[in-house]
């Protein structure tokens, strides 16, 4: 029996152990990445995330120049996945942002399009989203921005970052603090 192996593409599983990574566009990122169907986590490598760094994402911009994953991945601490690449376990970063009501409400929808159905239904959605927008502006002026967190994976050796699904969204559009 002859197996077929395909020389020059790297194979990655997935850290969450749902099976390989595959290679691609999907419906959630419009650049092609390495991710895994099932989870909708991606893996970002050092060129991905240097390309990733170039393109400008979303009407707000990109920050993730700015937010130097490279220079935070020096602070994680021992997490418990284990690298796509090299199999070691990869650190966590927990990062912290401020965010106003209504942008993380925003935030929410776009990191998960399919839980929010209805508020894309354009009669519903609009009143929804315009008693929404009134309590979330009364709350930041009473009670300030919210606390928001996201934790991302990361090996050292390899350079590589593990994102869970959303959590491009979280990182490319919100100044990052080390928790
Ligand atoms: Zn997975
Ligand atoms: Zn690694």
């Amino acid at each position: 029996m002859v197996r077929v192996v395909q020389t020059g593409k790297d194979e990655y599983n997935c850290p969450k152990k749902c099976g390989p990574l595959k290679y691609g566009r999907s419906l959630h990122i419009l650049q092609k990445t390495t991710h895994c169907k099932k989870c909708k986590g991606i893996m970002l490598t050092e060129n991905d995330v240097k390309e990733w760094e170039r393109k400008g994402m979303g009407p707000r911009g990109n920050k993730l120049r700015k937010n130097n994953l490279f220079e935070l991945l020096k602070s994680g601490t021992n997490g418990t996945l284990d690298c796509p690449k090299c199999s070691r376990r990869m650190k966590e970063i927990h990062l912290r942002y401020k965010k106003t009501r209504l942008m993380s409400r925003q935030e929410d929808v776009m990191k998960d399009p399919g839980k929010h159905v209805i508020e894309f239904i354009p009669l519903i959605g609009n009143l929804v989203r315009m008693v929404q927008t009134t309590v979330d502006l009364a709350g930041d002026l009473t009670q300030g921005k919210l606390e928001k967190s996201v934790t991302i994976d990361g090996c050292d050796a390899c350079l590589i970052f593990w994102l869970d699904q959303g959590e491009i969204i979280q990182i490319t559009g919100n100044d990052l603090t080390l928790k």
